[in-house]
């Protein structure tokens, strides 16, 4: 099983965690057209790489913490290790 680090508590199983979506998301003004309130709500991005997500540690401290993920590497049979707290965005990932 996975391992993810909580800037709080440290390492710990992913079924801990949750992962809440895409973060850095830039929403668009109020008077923005239509199309672009559609894009912001309705469409994220899928990347082959590095992939910037919040995650929620329900099952120990609930806090709340950004995750910058490899896509790649994660689906394989790696094991992954990140490291993201207030005010760090950096990720390690070893085999
Ligand atoms: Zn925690």
């Amino acid at each position: 099983m996975m391992q993810l680090q909580c800037p709080w508590c440290g390492m710990r199983d992913e079924s801990e965690f949750v992962c809440a979506g895409t973060t850095h998301i830039v929403r668009p003004q109020l008077s923005a057209a239509d199309a672009d309130w559609g894009h912001y709500l309705f469409f994220r991005e899928n990347p082959k790489g590095v992939h910037r997500e919040r995650w929620r540690h329900v099952f120990g401290c609930g806090q709340w913490f950004n995750v910058a993920r490899h896509t790649v590497i994660d689906h394989g049979q790696r094991k992954a290790t990140r490291i993201v707290g207030p005010g760090q965005q950096r990720f390690q990932i070893g085999v």
